[in-house]
């Protein structure tokens, strides 16, 4: 089984010379395989297309993509119309039950979700004719599914949703929190929502001025204040600190305990503690998405990472992600790049006070500590953006800043603004260290302003990485993406440091990104908005145990070597803090 897809909003037929139409071999001994259709659009029929793949190579906008499916895949559940993207399968919203979905953005999640939630019928990839609820139920005859859509079928479902990209709430929204939360308040469950988020002292805040952190804990608050048959809530961390992460999910198992929840979510610590089950979403984003049955959570995750899922014998990753189970150091082969001295600075209610350290060319070091502590202080204290009291630093480095919320607005295409930053675009080392590693290829003629949360940040992951600087500080990369760009994002920051002798700071609240990506970590406590110390650079084990304790969290492994978070006060709970090991024990 084969499928052609054609991504129209790179397909540019006028400006190309239609090329796949040209030189498809069955085009030319006579056959319609490829035609431009009403919309100036590639249409490829999948009956006449051989799958030689000269359309894709010669297609310059990669608009193009031609795919063998995996033999055991048969109908798909729904399809975007001829030659759209393919979803096979759903997750399936059990009562009493958080079920995670896992896997890469753009694969079908929200495609299912749109389904699950009745807006949208799926068409089981027919187009000439609507299909039937009977037909529907017959492809999930025998499954857990059937009841699920017969009430989908008869309308009876009422969806509680948090979105993906929450940027859109204030365009959507006038008045304060309290505001738009009472509107929301459908279970009386309000107080406890707010109390649990720290949401207290913005209740009288326009929405407009909340920032993203403050969103995103307002978002998930309106969605489970909703009554509703289930409830779906698509990334919960993007700007949260961990205790913030935690508390969501604490909130989140609550509601699930009684109603059916759906999440998806890329930080795997959280979405580990937070999920009954999962499903593991593969395929290739854009083109086509299958989503398995329910894995236990812990064997689901552990496949995932593996790469192979030994149920529906597929490969889906030609590597595997590791966790070392030693704390890993370098600290040897490092020279000395720049050390900041002891400092503090003093807002009108906040003051930040730091050690003093030393940065290493070539590492990576993590910075670790809740919102509001002072990390982008300390970050603007080292690129000399603000004075420390007494005075400007002795030592300067030249410092290149992505900061914690990206925004976008300009029309310029991607490849246009990276051009600006870099004369090295055309670099292979660019092309083989940036480009690629942060999939920007299908990206680079997207005018920045219309590039998705993700694609925002992996734009502007790139476009720091392209200044020339001694230093490069990047607040939190993980935003919006997803676990293989998350791996990536490990590979592209260590080469970076590596490969320039530079240094890499890295502000991170997945713990699990943090653990594979430093080298060593700078550890913040105090009294978040009041006061906040900035500790280090520890090795990875004295930093992750400052960092853990503090936060009363341990962490096991399990067979594979992935830490998990302990239920507390279990016994591996109280005796590795009796120890003292929170992380690697
Ligand atoms: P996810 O939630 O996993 O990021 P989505 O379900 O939003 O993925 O989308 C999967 C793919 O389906 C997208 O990459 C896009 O190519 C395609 N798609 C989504 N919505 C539409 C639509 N309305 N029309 C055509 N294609 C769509
Ligand atoms: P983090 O990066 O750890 O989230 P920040 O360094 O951004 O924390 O902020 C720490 C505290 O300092 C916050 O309470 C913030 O309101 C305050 N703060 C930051 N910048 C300023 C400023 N220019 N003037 C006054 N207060 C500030
Ligand atoms: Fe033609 Fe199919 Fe080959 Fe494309 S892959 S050139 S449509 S035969």
């Amino acid at each position: 089984m084969r499928i052609a897809v054609v991504h129209k909003d790179n397909c540019h037929s006028k400006k190309c010379g239609t090329e796949c139409i040209l030189y498809c071999p069955r085009v030319r001994s006579g056959d319609e395989t490829i035609a431009l259709g009403e919309d100036e659009k590639a249409v490829i029929s999948e009956e006449l297309c051989v799958g030689c793949g000269i359309c894709v190579k010669k297609c310059p906008f990669g608009a193009i993509d031609i795919v063998n499916l995996p033999e055991e895949l048969e109908q798909p559940t729904h399809r975007y119309g001829v030659n759209g993207f393919a979803l096979y399968g759903l997750p399936i919203p059990v009562e009493g039950k958080a079920t995670g979905i896992l896997g890469p953005n753009g694969i079908g999640k929200s495609t299912s979700i749109q389904i699950l939630s009745g807006q949208m019928r799926p068409n089981l990839g027919i187009f000439e004719s609507t299909v039937s609820w009977d037909e529907i139920f017959k492809q999930f005859a025998g499954t857990e599914l059937f009841d699920y859509l017969k009430h989908v079928s008869g309308k009876e479902i009422k969806v509680a949703l948090k979105p993906q990209y929450i940027t859109y709430i204030p365009k959507a929204f006038s008045g304060t929190v309290r505001d738009l939360l009472s509107k929301t308040d459908e279970r009386g469950a309000l107080d406890h929502l707010v109390d649990e988020l720290a949401l207290g002292s913005i209740l009288d805040r326009d929405i407009k001025n909340l920032s993203g952190g403050e969103l995103q804990r307002v978002a998930v608050a309106a969605c489970l204040a909703r009554d509703a048959d289930f409830y779906f809530l698509d990334e919960i961390t993007p700007y949260l600190d961990i205790y913030q992460r935690m508390a969501a999910a604490n909130l989140i198992r609550e509601v699930a305990e009684h109603r059916p929840v759906v999440i998806v979510e890329h930080d795997l610590a959280i979405l580990d503690m937070l999920a009954d089950t999962v499903h593991v979403a593969y395929g290739r984003p854009a083109v086509f998405g299958v989503i398995t049955g329910p894995k236990g959570v812990r064997v689901g995750i552990n496949d995932y990472l593996e790469g192979y899922l030994p149920e529906e014998n597929v490969r889906f990753r030609d590597y595997a992600v590791v966790f070392e189970k030693r704390a890993h150091t370098k600290e040897a082969v490092r020279e000395e790049l720049f050390t900041f001295p002891q400092m503090s600075k003093t807002y009108d209610r906040f003051r930040l006070s730091v050690r003093g350290g030393e940065i290493r060319k070539g590492e990576v070091l993590g910075l670790v500590g809740p919102n509001g502590i002072g990390k982008s202080t300390f970050a603007k204290l080292l690129a000399g953006v603000e004075e420390p009291d007494g005075g400007p630093l002795a030592e300067k480095v030249t410092i290149s800043y992505k900061p914690q919320y990206v925004s976008a607005d300009s029309s310029d295409t991607v490849e246009f603004m990276l051009r600006r930053i870099t004369r090295r675009f055309d670099s292979s080392y660019y092309q083989h260290e940036v480009i690629e590693p942060l999939a920007l290829g299908p990206i680079l003629q997207s005018p920045v302003d219309t590039l998705s949360g993700g694609e925002l940040q992996r734009v502007a992951i790139a476009a720091c990485l392209s200044r020339d600087a001694d230093l490069y500080i990047i607040d939190e990369p993980s935003a919006h993406l997803d676990v293989e760009q998350r791996m990536n994002l490990v590979r592209v920051l260590k080469h970076h440091a590596e490969g320039k002798e530079c240094g890499v700071l890295v502000i991170d609240h997945d713990i699990y990104l943090i653990d594979m990506i430093s080298e060593r970590i700078v550890v913040f406590d105090g009294e978040p908005g009041v006061a906040g110390e900035a500790k280090g650079p520890f090795s990875m084990r004295d930093g992750m145990n400052l960092f853990l304790s503090g936060l009363g969290v341990t962490f096991r492994r399990d067979k594979s070597g992935r830490p998990r978070i302990n239920k507390p006060e279990s016994f591996l709970d109280r005796d590795q803090r009796s120890k003292g090991e929170y992380y690697y024990a």
